[in-house]
């Protein structure tokens, strides 16, 4: 689809007339999240929850049109309702951000997980840059080396990762049912932010729409079936203490949170906030992990470049369990950029062993350890 650009899309979008204000679907603001890219062209409309019957119509008529553009493969237009409270939609609502303190959540607590899901773990950090892809990702491995059945969500919209880390270029298809047929990549059901949007447009999204990506990408994705459900989905949340951590808890029955953090002092407070915000929402914080603990120069010696143990004080003072150190180490990330997890490539190495000893106790803690 060489020739196809944004500018045109909405272009085409525009002639499509928004049934409340009469303008085009982009004049009218109602053209959220596109999506231009090779596989597919797809974007979400979203309209206050008493409007959606009204929308119908336009969403089929969007999808229809897209689909007819020369070159489109896939064409995908979602309809979702705004979360209560948010901003409404236009011009101005686009311009608005929720201050994270108007999301607290009053919703009950959801009781389910997704379909054929035992387990749901989140992987969260105060900050970003800490370590918690890298790290979420090697746990997921870790507990697929446990012998358990395990996706990977990597849900982080201000950087989704896991594609790059897994050297994954395919995303899901459709099946049958509509639901999105995670790939799989190290043993590992994938699905990702990142399939569904290109990371720039996901940067910006509000926080409701970021949390109904997360809320499709959870429930649409086809993560287990009856006769081989899924033992656990670990999910890379964004960094940070915000609406998307907070409307995931109303959305799906969480069964643990980790924290990663790294020593310094400015981690470990932004740490805190995490762990704080899990617990008032009644997750269970399987604990912290401490990342970039200490380095390995070659002459043996170890390094503390950014102090070391601190994470684990934190887990003290918080009295929740402290899963583990991890050290810096060069091939970890050489493993994330180039697609092939140093776990995965070094199955017996040290780096690996941790990652194993971690998700020994993740998997104990959750009741799921063969
Ligand atoms: P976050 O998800 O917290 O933003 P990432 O997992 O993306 O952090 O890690 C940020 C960068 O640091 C990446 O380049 C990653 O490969 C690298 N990294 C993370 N942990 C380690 C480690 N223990 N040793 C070496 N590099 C690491």
């Amino acid at each position: 689809m060489p020739d196809l650009t944004r500018d045109a899309v909405l272009e085409t979008l525009n002639r499509i007339p928004d049934p409340l204000s009469g303008q085009g679907l982009s004049d009218a603001g109602l053209v959220r999240g596109l999506v231009v890219s090779p596989e597919r062209v797809g974007f979400m409309i979203e309209v206050p929850q008493d409007q959606v019957p009204a929308y119908q119509d336009v969403r089929s008529q969007a999808e229809a049109t897209l689909a007819r553009l020369p070159g489109v493969r896939k064409a995908q237009v979602v309809l979702t309702a705004e979360t209560p409270g948010a901003p409404s939609r236009g011009p101005s609502a686009r311009l608005s951000e929720r201050a994270v303190n108007d999301a607290k959540p009053k919703a009950p607590v959801a009781t389910a997980r997704p379909d054929h899901v035992r387990h749901v773990i989140v992987v969260g950090s105060g900050k970003g840059g800490v370590g918690k892809s890298t790290l979420s990702l090697a746990i997921a491995l870790g507990l697929k080396a446990q012998g358990l059945r395990v996706g990977f969500l990597d849900a982080d919209i201000y950087g989704p990762s896991a594609p790059v880390m897994l050297g994954l270029n395919t995303p899901p298809e459709f099946g049958e049912d509509k639901r999105m047929v995670p790939p799989e990549a190290c043993g590992l059901k994938v699905n990702s932010v990142g399939f569904l949007v290109d990371p720039d447009q996901a940067m910006i999204w509000r926080g409701p729409m970021a949390s109904q990506a997360l809320t499709q990408l959870l429930t649409q994705t086809r993560w287990g079936t009856v006769e081989e459900p899924l033992d656990v989905l670990v999910v890379d949340l964004p960094p940070g203490t915000g609406d998307v951590q907070l409307t995931l808890t109303q959305k799906t029955l969480i069964d643990g949170a980790v924290v990663i953090s790294t020593p310094q002092e400015m981690a470990l407070s932004d740490a805190r906030r995490a762990v704080t915000l899990f617990a008032k929402t009644g997750i269970n914080v399987l604990g912290i992990v401490e990342n970039m603990a200490w380095f390995s120069a070659p002459d043996g010696s170890e390094i503390e470049i950014f102090g070391r143990g601190g994470a684990r004080a934190l887990a003290e003072t918080l009295k929740v369990p402290f899963l583990g150190e991890v050290p810096l180490d060069p091939r970890l990330r050489q493993g994330s950029d180039t697609g092939r997890p140093l776990t995965v490539a070094e199955p017996d190495g040290p780096v690996a062993r941790r990652f194993h000893a971690i998700a020994a106790t993740i998997a104990q803690a959750l009741g799921t350890s063969n």
